[in-house]
């Protein structure tokens, strides 16, 4: 009898991870819609802290496993983990976010339990007291539905496509300790090197709005008007894989399919075509301005407001209405 929907809850530089908080909010609904209750595993070193924050931040439950073994993630010591939280929350669903961790974890896990993975879907929901998983195919361009015939599913959800549960500190909870006892000796797969991509201003996942740049900016130096525009806005610069390809922009900048998932307030699609597997890296934005000078560009299918016109008019343009906004 399978007992809720489990988060395998994700820390990063000693705190909830943001795309924790956001699985948590959809376990939550999910949880609400099937009347189980929302749990989370908590699996780590030093982290039974955070238990009260995953309370907060919507968790019935919190299964903690805290072990020397596992202060650095491990597919080993991991899927051992989770194996043993399953065994003690015998939930429905398993779901944890399209991360580094979740894409490594979550097919394994799935293989270990006897069940299956659907992996980067958008949405979870409970029809007839099935979990029903909801993820894009085809580049973007279609959506497929699954449900599970094994238990307990493994989702795993993309960034930005769930809204995380307010925060509520008054919220109560049950934390139960769980003894996985790992054997370090036992894990095969070890970190050997750890280096951090130094970013500069805003993260593009984190950013509220973004200025997205593709192919019709032509050059590196077209792109420093896309900057002046981010910075007056507090926004960040993204890009095309064609502006990155083009070495105009970092790697770390592209959006799209095999890029970054954003999903900011505002998004301004500058000499962008539109192709499906930009866009379904900002499907998420909640509006979406385009600017581009020929007016059957593909992109203003997906746009809220659309300017046809070369970007070296508009975005200068743009420059200084925000900074007279701003005097
Ligand atoms: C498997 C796969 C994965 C991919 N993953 C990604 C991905 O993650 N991200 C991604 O971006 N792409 C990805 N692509 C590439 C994608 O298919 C497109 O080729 C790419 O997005 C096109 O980039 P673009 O819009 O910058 O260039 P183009 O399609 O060349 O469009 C340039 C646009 O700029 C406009 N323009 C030109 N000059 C101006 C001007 N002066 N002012 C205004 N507008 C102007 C043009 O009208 C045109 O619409 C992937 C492709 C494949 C096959």
């Amino acid at each position: 009898m399978a007992n809720g929907i489990l988060v395998a809850a994700e820390v990063s530089g000693g705190a909830v991870a943001s795309i924790t908080l956001e699985v948590l909010g959809a376990a939550r609904r999910l949880a609400d819609q099937m009347g189980k209750p929302a749990q989370a595993a908590l699996v780590g070193s030093g982290v039974e802290g955070l238990a009260k924050e995953l309370i907060a931040h919507g968790a019935d439950q919190v299964f903690v496993v805290d072990e020397p073994a596992l202060a650095k993630y491990s597919c080993d010591g991991f899927v051992a983990a989770m194996e043993k939280v399953n065994a003690a929350a015998s939930p429905d669903a398993i779901l944890m976010g399209q991360s580094d961790m979740g894409r490594d974890l979550g097919p394994r896990l799935a293989f270990r339990l006897g069940s299956v993975s659907a992996m980067d879907c958008l949405n979870v929901t409970g029809e007839g007291g099935k979990v029903i998983a909801e993820r894009p195919c085809y580049g973007g361009n279609a959506r497929a539905t699954y449900s599970f015939n094994t238990s307990p599913a493994v989702i795993s959800i993309r960034s930005k496509a769930q809204e995380p549960v307010a925060r509520d500190d008054s919220r109560q909870g049950q934390v139960t300790k769980v003894d996985a006892g790992i054997d370090a000796s036992a894990i095969r797969d070890k970190l050997v090197g750890h280096q951090e991509v130094a970013e500069e201003g805003i993260r593009l996942e984190d950013a509220d709005v973004i200025v997205a740049g593709g192919r019709g900016i032509g050059s590196a130096e077209g792109f420093s008007v896309l900057e002046e525009l981010a910075r007056a806005l507090g926004g960040a610069v993204g890009a095309t894989r064609a502006a990155c390809d083009n070495g105009w922009r970092p790697v770390s900048e592209q959006i799209g399919l095999t890029g970054k998932i954003v999903g900011p307030t505002l998004y301004f699609a500058v000499g962008i075509s539109g192709a499906s597997q930009h866009m379904a890296g900002c499907t998420g934005a909640k509006n979406i301005v385009a600017i581009n000078k020929d007016p059957e560009a593909i992109v203003f299918k997906s746009s809220r407001f659309g300017i046809v016109d070369d970007y070296k008019k508009v975005l200068p343009a743009l420059v200084e209405a925000c900074r007279k906004l701003k005097a």
